[in-house]
């Protein structure tokens, strides 16, 4: 099967990580099963397991979303310009897989300012 196709992924994700991580949907806040995760570990991409976030970079931004300040590597994900809702955002994707994760803003913490906006729905934790 095509790791590339939406449809493939309908079997094994729930409806709810489905319309997160394919149809771009988010989920409620503080509805996310890491919003207030602190233990120490990796954060892989639901879909396809790739490393995404570590702990190291979480951050509580009162959001009700987990918020990293920078992603596992420079490659682990990349970004678009969404114009959705009626707003310019930059969308975070999953750079291996390419599903949806959340979008990254520039009022984030020191060092990078950075926050990545992340659904917890496309994410799978992994504790050290
Ligand atoms: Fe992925």
């Amino acid at each position: 099967m095509s790791i590339q196709d939406p449809n493939d992924w309908k079997d094994k994700l729930s409806p709810e990580q489905f319309a997160v991580c394919w149809q771009k949907g988010t989920e409620p806040p503080f509805s996310g099963e890491y919003v207030s995760n602190k233990q120490a570990g990796r954060y892989v991409c639901v879909c396809c397991n790739s490393e995404l976030f570590i702990s190291d970079t979480k951050f509580d931004s009162g959001t009700g979303w987990p918020s990293f300040w920078e992603a596992a590597s420079p490659n682990a994900v990349r970004t678009n310009v969404d114009h959705s809702h009626g707003m310019t955002r930059t969308e975070v994707c999953c750079n291996q897989c390419g599903s949806h994760l959340g979008h990254v803003f520039d009022d984030g913490p020191d060092p990078t300012g950075k926050r990545f906006c992340i659904n917890s729905l496309s994410l799978d934790f992994i504790p050290d």
